[in-house]
């Protein structure tokens, strides 16, 4: 088994894992009522989604 010749310092690995981190939430805009929301999914406000026509989940309210 291959086995690391030297060790990888402190400084070494932390900067490698500089570029490891989480990435921020994609929000997207709702046509119908331009709340933020997340893609691909239906609108928690006016139950609209994507290009169909009227809400695909009647609101409630
Ligand atoms: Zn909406």
């Amino acid at each position: 088994m291959a086995v690391p010749k030297r060790k990888i310092s402190k400084t070494r690995g932390r900067k490698r894992r500089t570029h490891i981190r989480a990435r921020s939430i994609q929000t997207v805009v709702c046509r119908e009522c331009h709340l933020s929301i997340l893609p691909h999914a239906v609108c928690p406000r006016c139950g609209h989604y994507a290009r169909f026509d009227g809400p695909v989940v009647p609101a409630n309210d």
